[in-house]
Formats: C-alpha cells, structure tokens, sequence
C-alpha cells in the first residue's frame, strides 16, 4: 500500500519527479560549465513565464518573504510614500516589512473575503503622491484574486511604481507582466513554479531598473541589494562564472526542469487549465453546500479554495479524516476566521485525478463528521467542469 498522501495545501505543493530527481542528483560547482548553462537557460525562461521579454530576472536562495523583501528595498528610500493594497495576511506582511524600512506606508484594506475597489486606489492616488503600490495578487489566507492588471494599469496613470507579490499565482494564474505594467512580479519556488522551497525569484521591469540606478542612498538590506545581484545574474546569463554569494544549485537545476514543463505545457494553456481547476474546485465545494472565503467567484483565486465548515464540523476533526483518506489539505491562516475555514491548493503540474481525489477525500471527511449530503455531489460536479 502507498503510504503518502498527496499534498495539495497552497505550497508546498506535489512536485514532478523529474524536479525531485535533479535536487537529488549529485551537487556540481556552482562555476561549473554545465551549471553556468543550466543557470543562464533558466533565467532566459523565466521571461517567458513571467510574460515580460524586457524584464531582469533574480534568483536567489530564500523563500517568498525575501523575495516580497527584495522587490521593495531597491525601490525605496527612507521618506517615500508606500500603499499596500490589502487583501489578508500577506498584505499585513507587507506592510510590517516596509515600516522596518521607514518608509511611510498607507494601507487600502479590502473588507473579509473582498477584493479591492479600483475606484478606491484611485481616490488614494489622486490623493497623494506615492512612489510605489503593492498588490497581493492572491491572498493565499482568503482566497482572494485582485485584478492585477486593472490596479497596475491605475498605478501606471499615476506614475507610481507596482510591485505583485505573486507567490500564489505566477505560473498559475493569468500574469502579462510587461502587457499590464507591472515593475516587479515575484514568487517563490513551491508554489506554481513547482519546486521544492528555497527560491525566491522575481522580474524586474525596466522602470524598476531604473529607478534603482537612480536611487540617491544604498540599499538598506546587504543581501537583498540588486548592486550585489544584477552582475551575477548577467554573468550567468552570458555563459559566465561569478560569486556572490553560492547559489542553491540543486534547486537552480531543478528550476530548470520544472520551467522547462511549465513552457511545454505553453503558458496560454496553463492559464486556462488553472481557471479550469479553479472553477472545478469551487463549484465541487459549493454542491456540497459549503459556503467559501471570497465573496464572488469573480475575485476567487483559480490556484486555491478556501471553503467554510458547515455548521457541525470542525478543523481538528475534519483535517485528518480528510488525511485518512489520503489528501493532505491546510486549515486556516486568517487570524479573523482561524478556525472556520480550510484551504485547498490546486496549481503546478497537478492533475485533474489530484483535483478528484481531493474532492473525494473531502466527502469522506465531511460524512465522517457527521455532516449530511450526497456523496458523490462534489466529485460528479467536478468532474463535468474537468471535462467541459
Ligand atoms: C506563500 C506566500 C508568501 C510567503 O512565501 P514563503 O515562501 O512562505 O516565505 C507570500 N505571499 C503569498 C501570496 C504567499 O502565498
């Protein structure tokens, strides 16, 4: 009998053997030929996913919260006006990060389970002038999708910098980095991108560049500062040794493998198949009568779900049933609603029988805690989306 379960929580999520070999696969020099071309093909991908030919990639060992860091500290100088566009706890994060930095920071709070009103960012940037605004693409604690391209479009008419944590979207999610405007878009290895946790990757635009080359102080956070950075990632990119500081070549190598099946699949067809899970997932959970975090399926992340207990059933009971029968899924991150929701990732190579086992294992926890229906509702609904 296979012991593991599958993984589908909102990163880490399951990954592809073939990532899993290459991390597994003897360490070369990080200056070794066949290193320098792995690393240098891997940057050159990296436009392709992000949809931004102009861009400046960055890899760097770290998880996502040193990329969100990373994205704003070459931006900003102590005194300038910030606005974080929040739409749950990874707003608070950025907001927390940026305030280290004293930097003067707005928030724009979207209510629970709301995404944000355009016309709002807009009231805020006629209002004062700001040099840069954050967007969480998707809030992995609510579920929440803004419309990134809309809020940068708004940034842009107001000449303010947009930086998009896209940790639970790029690669998942519909992003046209250079088409919609966005100066920075980053992420993290675990999520979409489909590698084990470790790197913090992001593209810089050429407005973003640039400002950074004009910037009147140094960088406040050594590690993070692109002055250290841009070089390597030029050096690498033109077949070159050079060291900073040791990337994480086994993990570099498999970036590599995971791009080049995300460019295989084509990102044109990956979109439409996260949308596809996406609405699989949310339509499943509303058969079985459950309710969920956002508000509208119209600003609902297609890469997780996040449903509401039914009355009756709770986490500490629901969650290793659900494990019992082989899914393992995540409980709340929202300190508001903590204990009244679980999440449900769905990106990255993860197939469609994923998506129907989940399901399935959800009925069985939800029947197992005593909670009536029909069972079968959520898989039969699920099914036909997957199929439609
Ligand atoms: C996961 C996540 C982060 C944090 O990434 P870590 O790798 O856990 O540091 C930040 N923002 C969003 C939207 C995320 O989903």
């Amino acid at each position: 009998m296979r012991d593991r379960a599958l993984l589908m929580i909102p990163g880490p999520i399951e990954f592809e053997p073939e990532v899993l070999q290459a991390l597994g696969a003897p360490t070369t020099s990080h200056v070794s030929p066949e290193f320098i071309e792995i690393f240098g093909e891997s940057l050159e991908m990296m436009r392709d996913v992000w949809l931004c030919p102009s861009g400046q990639p960055f890899v760097v060992a770290g998880s996502g919260m040193l990329a969100l860091e990373m994205a704003v500290v070459n931006l900003i100088e102590p005194g300038d006006k910030v606005l974080v566009l929040n739409t749950g706890v990874f707003g608070d994060r950025y907001a927390d990060l940026l305030r280290r930095y004293h930097v003067d920071v707005s928030v724009l709070r979207a209510p629970l389970g709301e995404t944000i009103s355009p016309q709002q960012v807009e009231d805020e940037l006629k209002k004062q002038r700001y040099k840069l605004m954050t967007i969480t693409h998707v809030d992995t604690s609510t579920g929440v999708r803004t419309d990134a391209k809309l809020l940068a479009t708004i940034a842009r008419k107001y000449n303010v910098l947009s930086v998009l944590d896209g940790v639970c979207s790029v690669a998942g999610e519909e992003l046209r980095q250079e088409e919609w405007g966005i100066d920075v878009a980053l992420t993290a290895s675990q999520k979409a991108i489909g590698v084990p946790p470790g790197l913090a990757l992001m593209v810089a635009g050429p407005r973003a560049i640039e400002t950074w080359r004009g910037r009147k102080m140094p960088v406040s956070n050594y590690y993070a500062d692109w002055e250290n950075w841009l070089p390597i990632m030029e050096a690498y990119e033109a077949r070159k040794a050079s060291y900073f500081a040791t990337p994480p070549v086994n993990l570099i190598y498999a970036l590599n493998v995971s791009l080049k099946r995300i460019l295989e699949e084509g990102m044109e067809e990956r979109f439409k198949r996260h949308q596809r899970f996406g609405r699989a997932c949310k339509e499943a959970i509303q058969a079985l009568g459950l309710d969920q975090v956002p508000t509208d399926l119209a600003h609902s992340a297609a890469t997780l779900t996040a449903p509401y207990y039914p009355r009756g059933v709770i986490g500490s009971e629901f969650l290793p049933k659900v494990r019992n029968a082989g899914v393992i899924l995540a409980g709340g991150l929202h300190s508001e609603i903590k204990d009244e929701y679980f999440r449900i990732g769905h990106m990255g190579g993860e197939t469609s029988g994923d998506l129907l086992a989940t399901i399935g294992a959800i009925e069985a926890g939800l029947k197992g805690c005593g909670y009536e229906f029909e069972l079968g509702a959520g898989v039969s609904v699920a099914q036909r989306v997957l199929r439609s």
